[in-house]
């Protein structure tokens, strides 16, 4: 394990561990949505989409959201879950 791996969440979304913000891995942007509301599109970074749909995203198109394929790269082995 990484020394740096320890503190560093996990992305509501892909899973992987890349801290808050916007995960590089999928471009999810962690606004605070938990399996508790993860069917509520908060409006905030991710618009109208929902934790729900940008996981269903994730698994389909690699992103969070289709137009985000281009923007996403692999996890690093010190990311994975
Ligand atoms: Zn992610």
């Amino acid at each position: 394990m990484g020394k740096h791996s320890i503190d560093v969440a996990f992305c509501p979304c892909c899973a992987h561990r890349t801290g808050s913000g916007t995960c590089p891995v999928c471009f999810w942007t962690d606004d605070g949505s938990t399996d508790e509301n993860a069917e509520v599109a908060r409006g905030g970074p991710n618009g109208d989409l929902s934790l729900a749909h940008a996981r269903l995203n994730y698994a389909i198109y690699g992103a969070s959201h289709p137009r985000y394929q281009d923007a996403v790269r692999q996890p690093r082995p010190d990311e994975l879950p």
